[in-house]
């Protein structure tokens, strides 16, 4: 629903607002912050200030009130959609008339000076493989004939994620010691991952849940989606090699995935939703469960994802990170209706903060490419940086950071604050 709160016209007292890259008055994106060395709490995000939602209670409409107890934002999240959308409204009037504006003005904080948590307790962490382009990538690396299983256009591939190490944006990332087997070695050995890779995902928070053995119709999913991210699926690629089959990733995955630190809520997608991409013609049309018109056509998101890569020697240079891909979210083979009644078609009960993992977004050309693995043809061809350095995958002191920005004619952009970390040594202890 597109309401007054997406007004381009609109403003914010608090000048940074306006035409502020990602935080402007029209999104007021919720996360979990702590003011220095103060303890977490529910805030909202707007210009360069975060305010402070738990000392802003008594501006606020009742039904929120109970649900910023605590450290997390579960139980707001789990609120019904009116309840969200009451307390969206009253921030926008908060954040833009100035009846209010010294009572607010003392319960801002820098958003520079603060820190940001992990704003859900994550029960499930569940990441799919809907990004085609990837599919098709890397599967043309290992059956150049059938890059896609046969499976691919029919099932919402997936597989459950580590909910324990998901971390906020800013996390440092210490490489992962496992077992790898090179191809021309006879055994595998144990020690630090030497293909370390970053994978560029859309993260999608779940809200209301389902009760245990209650699938989610197609036409009701989206109704249990409050919320996206960006997501950085962390990825040890000779770990991967050696241990997936037959069951699928486990320790190179599991040692860190990093989010954008900030929910952006679906209400305030509300004007960047768009079609979903006809499927190429001979694809098959998906099964009744996972067909919905109006979910076809405004089931995708337009939003611009960006890739980029600061090494420490451009760092030392005073050199801008160097963008490695640039593309849309739209090239996703799946929505993310479609991904949550699928994981809730057997009867799987998802539950408030729970977090999924769209896959890969990749495109088919290499600007798109969402990791090294397909950069590098999987190390095969080293990258080479403006400053003439090379990568095939990821070394110590590299920061990896990811951005998107919602677009659409007429409207404000609105972003999603960077999904970033720092590669660290391996921990040899
Ligand atoms: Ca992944």
């Amino acid at each position: 629903m597109i309401d007054h709160t997406h007004d381009p016209k609109r403003v914010s007292w608090i000048a940074s607002a306006n035409g502020h890259v990602d935080f402007p008055i029209q999104n007021l994106p919720f996360g979990i912050f702590s003011p220095a060395q103060d303890v977490p709490r529910a805030g909202v995000a707007i210009g360069d200030y975060i305010l402070d939602l738990k000392a802003a209670e008594f501006l606020l409409p009742a039904s929120s009130k109970a649900c910023l107890v605590g450290t997390t934002l579960n139980a707001l999240f789990a609120s019904s959609a009116s309840a969200r959308l009451e307390l969206r409204h009253c921030l926008f009037d908060l954040l833009s008339k100035d009846t209010h504006r010294s009572a607010i003005e003392s319960l801002l904080h820098a958003a520079d000076g603060c820190t940001m948590h992990v704003p859900m307790a994550i029960g499930d962490y569940t990441d799919f493989y809907a990004g085609i382009h990837h599919a098709n990538n890397v599967g043309r690396q290992f059956r150049p004939d059938q890059p896609l299983m046969p499976n691919y256009k029919y099932v919402p591939i997936g597989y459950h994620g580590r909910a324990s190490s998901v971390r906020p944006s800013g996390t440092r990332v210490t490489r992962p010691n496992g077992q790898r087997k090179p191809v021309d070695a006879d055994v595998p050995s144990f020690g630090p991952s030497r293909r370390l890779d970053y994978e560029l995902e859309l993260g999608v928070w779940i809200g209301q849940g389902n009760a245990l053995g209650e699938p989610i119709p197609i036409a009701k999913a989206a109704n249990h989606i409050v919320g996206f991210c960006l997501l950085n699926d962390w990825s040890a690629r000779d770990l991967q090699a050696w241990e997936y089959q037959p069951l699928g990733p486990f320790l190179a995955k599991s040692f860190l995935t990093t989010i954008s630190s900030w929910v952006i809520t679906a209400e305030a997608l509300a004007p960047f939703r768009i079609a979903q991409p006809p499927r190429p013609k001979g694809d098959p049309q998906p099964l009744p469960y996972l067909w919905d018109d109006d979910d076809q056509q405004h089931g995708a998101l337009s939003l611009e994802l960006e890739v980029f890569l600061l090494t420490p020697q451009m760092r030392a240079s005073g050199l801008a990170a160097y963008r490695l891909s640039h593309g849309s979210a739209n090239t996703l083979y799946w929505t993310v209706a479609q991904l949550v009644t699928h994981h809730a078609s057997n009867g799987c009960n998802l539950s408030a903060g729970d977090l999924l993992g769209s896959g890969t977004i990749s495109a088919s050309t290499s600007d798109g490419y969402g990791s090294l693995l397909e950069i590098t043809i999987g190390g095969k061809r080293p990258l080479t940086l403006p400053n003439g350095e090379t990568r095939t995958f990821l070394e110590d002191g590299d920061e990896m950071v990811f951005t998107a920005k919602a677009i659409a004619d007429d409207m404000i952009s609105i972003g999603f604050g960077p999904c970033s970390g720092v590669i660290q040594s391996a921990n040899l202890g």
